[in-house]
């Protein structure tokens, strides 16, 4: 089964996406990764679900990502047991630590006594990703009475932002702990670490995974933006969480940031992910605004590895439809010929090393060619992701004896990864990359592959080998 598209799509699911039909339709639709947001439902939730997706996985046999998002120290509202309140503008609403009574349309729980320490009368309280306002008028160490200055609908489990405001609290709570123990022994691919600030949070996280899986740093705080390259030197893979992003920072900022960290990942060759908002509307609607199928198309021009579903799949009413819409703004983007023109304008150098000197030689053999596919023989996934890096027309299969590569590399742009066994020499490496493309439906009889690897096999980091191949 054969994408016809380089960029990939990440799909949060939720209430709206937890059967095993709507799992296999998302992935049908063009879902490469899965995201499971630990912020919201219970343990078993998320093993269900991970149950179904490898599910879906056998059946198809198409290696797919799961990425755990862990909450971090996000402020959350409690819960409505009534449903979703409206806030009204000009109307009182209380904040409290009191977390036994359900929430009403004239109070909610907030449990998180350091954030009563640190208001002030006039603080403004950001909800839903600066979606609803308050500001606060008379507060105690254990309420805050506001006023609603933006209203709007309100759920379960919002997030509360206070910008301007230092809260002391650290990259990694409790609760993130035991979710990352749970979420490493069922098995995913890639964890998300939210609200990152300092490449110390990267590295503490990367002692506790211990190889497990990939770490994807999600950036949202203005402190990260300020050590960008220092936190990417540790990080495998970023996220450009624009929700916190957008709340912790003035939103006009948002668009300069992202294109700013889409190109220092390009240029490290570790995968972005554009996320948050980006069909928004298809919550309730199903189809998106103009405005939204834009924001999709210029995370692509940038050159991004992939865009992501938040809502839209998680919660929202068509969960399909944002998918197969999300996958026909990037085929259609992909095939302007000012993408390849943006594509190529915005590449990064390649950096002095053996597997990028493979890398480049692959994508100009490709390129004069006219290759049907480059194939790069992966252990770690490294020699593919240097591959796509940089940015070939022809699409990149990842071929690996590895389950676990084959799974991450479901985020990386371009690359179609396969499970192989390992190969012990030349001709058998070449034979076998020939009857990949054309069973997987890459090439056609007497067409040409390229093909890199590294000998002897089977050692990881040893990329030094390149063959022209026919089918
Ligand atoms: P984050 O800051 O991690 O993005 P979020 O609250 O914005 O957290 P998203 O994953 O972006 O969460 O999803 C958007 C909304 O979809 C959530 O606010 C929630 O209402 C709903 N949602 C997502 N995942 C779940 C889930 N597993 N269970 C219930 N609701 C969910
Ligand atoms: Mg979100
Ligand atoms: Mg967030």
């Amino acid at each position: 089964m054969r994408r016809p598209r380089h960029a990939k799509i990440v799909a949060t699911l939720g209430p709206a996406s937890g059967e095993r039909q709507t799992i296999q339709a998302l992935f049908n639709a063009g879902a490469d990764v899965f995201r499971l947001n630990f912020s919201h439902g219970t343990h078993e939730d998320h093993k269900r679900r991970l149950d179904l997706i490898r599910e879906v996985e056998r059946d198809s046999g198409r290696p797919i990502g799961v990425l755990l998002d862990l909450q971090g120290p996000k402020l959350r509202i409690g819960t409505f047991p009534e449903g979703p309140i409206q806030l009204v503008e000009g109307k009182a609403f209380r904040l409290d630590l009191d977390t036994r009574t359900p929430g009403s349309a004239a109070r909610v729980a907030l449990p998180h006594p350091e954030i009563f320490a640190a208001l002030e009368a006039g603080t403004e309280l950001l909800l839903d990703d600066g979606r609803l306002r308050m500001r606060v008028e008379t507060f105690g160490k254990d309420f805050a009475d506001t006023r609603v200055v933006i209203g709007g609908r309100l759920s379960d489990r919002k997030g509360v932002n206070v910008p301007g405001v230092v809260l002391p609290l650290s990259a990694l709570t409790e609760k993130d702990r035991a979710d990352l123990a749970y979420g490493l022994q069922l098995g995913v691919d890639w964890v998300a670490l939210s609200f990152v600030q300092r490449p110390e949070d990267i590295i503490e996280v990367r002692s506790i995974v211990d190889g497990r899986a990939g770490i994807v740093a999600k950036l949202e705080k203005p402190a990260a933006i300020a050590s960008l390259d220092a936190i990417l030197a540790e990080t495998d893979a970023v996220m450009v969480a624009r929700g916190d992003l957008g709340v912790e920072m003035p939103a006009e900022q948002v668009p300069s940031i992202q294109k700013r960290i889409v190109r220092a990942c390009r240029r490290t060759g570790k995968p972005v992910i554009v996320a948050t908002q980006m069909l928004e509307s298809m919550v309730t609607a199903p189809v998106p605004t103009r405005a939204e199928a834009s924001d999709v198309a210029t995370a692509i021009y940038e050159g991004a590895d992939a865009v992501m579903l938040s809502a839209e799949s998680a919660s929202g009413r068509y969960p399909v439809e944002a998918v197969k819409m999300m996958s026909s703004i990037i085929t259609h983007t992909e095939g302007d010929p000012n993408y390849r023109a943006a594509i190529d304008a915005s590449r990064a150098e390649p950096v002095a090393r053996t597997a990028d000197a493979i890398g480049l030689a692959m994508r100009d053999i490709t390129g004069l060619l006219g290759a049907a596919a480059t194939v790069a023989y992966t252990s770690s996934g490294y020699s593919a992701l240097r591959m796509a890096r940089e940015r070939p027309r022809a699409p990149i299969i990842g071929m690996t004896p590895r389950l676990a590569t084959a799974r991450r590399l479901a985020l990386a742009w371009g690359v179609h990864a396969v499970l192989c066994h390992e190969v012990v020499d030349v001709p058998e490496m070449s034979e076998l990359a020939c009857r990949t493309a054309l069973r997987e439906g890459f090439g056609a009889s007497g067409q040409t592959v390229v093909i890199s690897a590294g000998m002897p096999f089977g050692t990881s980091g040893t990329t030094n080998l390149l063959r022209i191949a026919q089918i």
